[in-house]
């Protein structure tokens, strides 16, 4: 039985940011802190701060996101100074566990809440690893994977740093080959398609999934557009006029869409897409430092086509800016490759 999945997209916001300069926090009294990731079977901890009036206690709760709606689980007083320390336990099931404190309207201080957290469930005895899984092997031609360097510069960020796009084990299959095409119209330039190859084969080689190009197509991807038959998944370029995602200065939008295995243990991810803004200004290609290019902004993309949500460290490809900081591959987003890739097996 196959149980559709609605397309979940994420976008990225391209700040273009002098090296060396972090992309700067809002200024807010609110903090919270989490785990990116716990394994099964373990305490999740959750403080933090809110603001308080006249240093005296309020409440706050903590929500967790099941479904369309947000849950109460737990509610306590904050300290004097507005200090909150939730515990839950993580539970038995690999899912990424999305969470948000809340403290409401009290006489002198205004309802507030925090940043959403999300945090990813893995299994116990999960070792996490940069190291490309072995691929498997598969029955189709399939396009060269990068050769990948003898040795590279030591990854950035924690091998933790990583979470699922579809709030739960949501991979392709990497005993089959995935599909794509690519749209050209209305490409910014010229040598869009070959850094789109550039960046799909450096994910194969880094992942263990295969890929085969198909050619051009009419054809585009987005929310709540199916892709043509026999394209796994479908890039290309709009605008804001045709996309009300870049209308809020997104540079780019990746997604994927499954259903549910028939062992109820994730979704398999069955067609994807990337969609790049051409109102926007970039490099082409791509670079080890400085401004943000275009190719890392499909690498980012591309990897929400193949299951990958947000980083938490803004050392990560997968941290949801793209900026001087994040053009080589943390060790968070090496760790999520493997486990979307073929570290899994095949779904069966
Ligand atoms: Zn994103």
């Amino acid at each position: 039985m196959r149980h559709p999945v609605g397309i979940l997209t994420c976008l990225l916001v391209i700040a273009l940011l002098a090296p060396g300069t972090a992309p700067a926090a809002a200024a807010t009294r609110v903090t919270v802190a989490a785990p990116s990731s716990v394994v099964t079977g373990t305490t999740i901890l959750i403080r933090g701060k809110v603001p308080t009036a006249s240093r005296r206690s309020r409440v706050a709760g903590l929500y967790e996101k099941r479904g369309s709606s947000w849950v109460r689980v737990l509610k306590r007083a904050t300290s004097r100074t507005g200090a909150f320390r939730f515990q839950v336990g993580s539970g038995s099931r690999l899912v990424t566990r999305t969470f948000q404190v809340r403290a409401p309207r009290v006489r002198g201080a205004a309802g507030t809440s925090t940043r959403v957290v999300r945090i990813a469930v893995l299994a116990r005895g999960y070792a996490p690893t940069t190291r490309p899984p072995a691929p498997l092997p598969v029955a189709e031609p399939y396009d060269a994977p990068a050769v990948l360097p003898a040795s590279e510069p030591r990854p950035l960020g924690s091998a933790t740093d990583w979470t699922w796009v579809l709030n739960e084990q949501s991979r392709w299959n990497p005993c089959a080959v995935i599909t794509w095409a690519y749209n050209p119209s209305g490409s910014r330039y010229a040598a869009a398609l070959a850094d789109l190859q550039a960046a799909v084969a450096q994910l194969s080689a880094r992942s263990g999934l295969r890929f085969r190009y198909v050619g051009t197509t009419s054809a585009l991807g987005g929310l709540g557009r199916a892709n043509p038959p026999g394209i796994d998944v479908v890039t290309g370029w709009t605008d804001a006029a045709h996309e009300s995602a870049f209308r809020d200065g997104m540079s780019g939008l990746g997604g994927a869409a499954g259903y549910g295995s028939v062992h109820g243990t994730g979704i398999v991810l069955s067609s994807g897409f990337l969609l790049l803004n051409n109102g926007k200004s970039m490099a082409a290609g791509f670079a080890s430092s400085g401004n943000p290019t275009w190719g890392q902004l499909m690498t980012h993309e591309l990897m929400h086509a193949l299951g990958l949500g947000h980083a938490a460290g803004s050392g990560q490809v997968m941290y949801p800016t793209a900026w001087s900081g994040n053009h080589r591959f943390g060790a968070g987003d090496l760790a999520g490759l493997a486990q979307i890739g073929s570290a899994r097996g095949c779904w069966s």
